[in-house]
């Protein structure tokens, strides 16, 4: 636990300094996340042992540029900084985390953190890659021209300077090392002061000079909200105010990193040497982000992405395969005087749960080169080419970050709209999000492309059919935003400023470690909630078993061999189980999509999370195959499955155009209970996330019946 009395340091920075790989580096593995209160904005903290042996907290806030607070994210920078926090008192000593590579812009935050009087240490972090490009730093000179701010020069990555920032955290603490503030010109230090005193007037309590000056410079109200200064009271008085800064030749929104820089280009004078050569960069995205080579190049790395992902994973594949159909046929073999427990851990729990594992390769491969992309710097110019591409259509540049992420899961794609501003353009990105195709909808694809696309029309296709999966939810996206975000909500349009970060290797152990956590997630998803589900689903298709149907297909039948007479008893059975029967009547609904009856279960059974499908689909294929069944792969079955009535009957339920609707179906539908919480919650009404569930459900109906029924008539 944390005491009060302990010291709180607190960890700022530029995004993208590597904050938190210094963390990480501080704290080891005493790490606690939170949310702050009242916001949905993540609370990292972790308990650091300073040189002197002191423990403190060390609180990891999110990465900004400057104090000017618009976005969730900001604001809580800004209200920790001020001690503003409920329960939190200010920091007692702020890290400013820099980049060797850019520390003149750096260097800005902590001149504005400056003005707020509190202890400071600087950590110039990225030294290794800074040297890489020839560029020097002499730290004592900066401490020096800083009235004593320790400067500490860090490579968080390689762990160079950890101790020494150990050590520099306890000095500020024990010496209240603070920046020098910056020399105002007149006629700001008179605005400043003109703004403090109708200010506290107005509030009737101290605003100090830093408030002021916050309030002078930001068109944002985060400040006069919080100090709870109101619209009306305070319009007047800092027009005014602007208006006298105005007067003596300085813009006002301007003037701010105008004095800032000029004195920092002052302060850095001599500390920053040596040339930037920043050569292969420059060189390589001439290229990457040519006007029509850099989307031939995204096209091309996310074809090679996939096909990859195909290519390296089947072999693994066909051993869990393998391992699944051995411990089915055991646990079959092992479990015939209990036909019931038999179907419960042969078709239920191993097939079902295995149906789904067998997806891990294809999972882990395709983490494992997301992680080689992100860490390369390769996918910031991703979101850049995708902003080229579709900003006209009214998202925010903001939300490409948001969007890609949602290619891994919509869940952490909320969560990172909170980096936008505008809180109409924020809703319009969250509520795109989803249309993202997340990895829960990559086994469906993969089952679909194995067991059909590949063998009948190769390789090359089922990576065109599984980039274009892909590609579906962005198409559709595109319109919905422009809908939205022009007709609806009337977004207006914000300028596009992303960093793009140098190229780099990836460092095999972080791209590991995250391939590690994802596949850790999706195994323990498997474990649980896929587990319950399957549980359900074997359960509501098993019973009831009454034997009259038994003896009825018996008495139909008798000429048959045993072991047919058995497949179609069992098959029977499903039919007639809670589950044959629901999906039955539902069935006629998803009719026009070309899914029968067990197609039907599956998409129900899907909307809790939609990674369901596949264990479902394992279960309801295969137990009308015989409890008894040796191994059946869920591919062999499928492909063997037959309308058993209508029009249809007996020609194969999966046909190209009903694969073809199935996955569309699935990349478009609403099939996951915790995006939708999610999406309620980051847009603070359950209206939007209603909403997003029953448009995004209605269009992959719409779309999977159009697929169908045209690839019907056409092929
Ligand atoms: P944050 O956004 O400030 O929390 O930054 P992160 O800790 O996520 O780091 C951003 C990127 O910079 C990651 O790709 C890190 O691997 C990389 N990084 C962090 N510290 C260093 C460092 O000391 N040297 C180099 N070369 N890269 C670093």
């Amino acid at each position: 636990m944390i005491e009060d009395a302990q010291a709180r340091v607190v960890l700022v920075g530029n995004p993208n300094t590597g904050k938190s790989t210094l963390f990480n580096a501080l704290t080891g593995l005493r790490q606690r996340v939170g949310n702050y209160p009242g916001v949905t904005v993540a609370r990292k903290s972790g308990t650091c042992e300073l040189a002197d042996g002191q423990k403190v907290e060390l609180v990891d806030l999110p990465g900004l540029y400057s104090l000017a607070a618009v976005s969730p994210d900001e604001r809580v920078v800004v209200d920790a900084l001020l001690g503003r926090v409920k329960n939190e008192h200010a920091p007692d000593v702020v890290v400013v985390v820099c980049d060797a590579t850019n520390l003149l812009r750096n260097l800005f935050l902590a001149a504005q953190i400056a003005e707020l009087g509190l202890p400071m240490v600087i950590a110039v972090n990225q030294m290794d890659a800074a040297k890489a490009r020839g560029i020097e730093i002499d730290g004592p000179l900066l401490s020096y021209r800083l009235n004593g701010v320790p400067v500490v020069l860090v490579s968080a990555w390689k762990g160079e300077g950890i101790t020494e920032i150990r050590r520099a955290v306890a000095h500020a603490l024990t010496h209240k090392t603070i920046f020098p503030v910056v020399a105002w010109p007149d006629a700001i230090a008179k605005a400043v002061a003109t703004v403090a005193l109708t200010a506290e007037r107005d509030t009737q309590q101290p605003v100090p000079e830093a408030l002021a000056q916050r309030l002078l410079f930001d068109s944002a109200p985060t400040i006069a909200e919080a100090i709870g200064w109101s619209a009306e009271a305070r319009e007047m008085p800092i027009r005014q105010a602007r208006e006298q800064v105005r007067r003596s030749g300085l813009n006002p929104p301007a003037a701010e990193p105008m004095v800032h820089y000029a004195r920092l280009r002052e302060i850095l004078e001599g500390v920053v040497r040596g040339v930037n050569r920043e050569t292969t960069t420059v060189a390589v995205d001439s290229i990457l982000l040519h006007r029509i080579f850099g989307p031939l190049c995204f096209a091309v790395i996310m074809l090679g992405l996939f096909w990859s992902v195909f290519a390296l994973a089947k072999l693994p594949m066909a051993w869990i395969q393998n391992g699944v159909d051995l411990t089915k046929a055991f646990a079959a073999s092992h479990l015939v005087s209990t036909p019931m427990l038999q179907s419960l851990v042969a078709d239920g729990v191993v097939g079902g749960v295995g149906a789904f594992l067998t997806f891990l390769p294809q999972i882990l491969i395709l983490f494992l080169f997301v992680g080689i992309l992100e860490d390369s710097g390769y996918m910031a110019r991703a979101a850049f080419i995708m902003d080229r591409l579709f900003s006209w259509c009214g998202l925010n540049g903001k939300s490409f970050v948001p969007l890609l992420s949602g290619f891994a899961c919509a869940i952490p794609g909320l969560l990172s709209t909170r980096t936008i501003e505008d809180p109409k353009a924020r809703l319009a990105t969250a509520f795109t999000v989803p249309f993202m195709s997340c990895s829960a909808r990559f086994p469906i694809y993969a089952l679909m492309c194995a067991a059909f696309i590949g063998p009948r029309y190769g390789a090359f296709w089922e990576s065109v059919a599984m980039v274009g999966m892909h590609v579906v939810g962005l198409v559709i996206a595109v319109p919905t935003a422009f809908i939205l975000t022009r007709f609806i909500l009337k977004v207006r349009p914000a300028p596009f400023v992303l960093e793009l970060p140098r190229y780099q290797m990836p460092k095999p152990r972080d791209v590991i470690w995250r391939m590690w956590q994802n596949a850790y997630e999706f195994v323990s998803k498997a474990g649980t909630l896929i587990f319950a589900i399957t549980f359900v689903v074997w359960a509501l298709t098993y019973f009831p078993r009454d034997p009259a149907v038994a003896e009825r297909v018996r008495a139909e039948s008798p000429q048959m061999n045993a072991e047919h007479l058995e497949a179609r008893v069992q098959a029977a059975y499903v039919e007639q189980s809670w589950m044959g029967r629901f999906g039955k009547s539902v069935q006629p609904v998803f009719d026009p999509c070309g899914f029968d009856w067990k197609l039907t279960v599956g998409v129900l059974a899907s909307f809790p999370a939609r990674e369901v499908i596949v264990s479902t689909l394992g279960i309801t294929y295969s137990l009308g195959k015989g409890a008894d069944a040796n191994s059946e792969d869920l591919r062999v079955a499928m492909r063997e499955a037959k309308w058993t009535e209508g029009s249809r009957v007996d020609t194969p339920i999966f046909t190209l155009p009903t694969v073809l609707a199935l996955m569309i179906f699935f990349a478009l539908c609403s099939q996951c209970g915790s995006t939708v919480a999610t999406l309620a919650q980051e847009a603070g009404s359950w209206g939007w996330a209603a909403a997003s569930f029953f448009y995004m459900t209605a269009l992959a109906w719409i779309f999977a019946t159009a697929v169908y029924q045209i690839g019907s008539k056409l092929l």
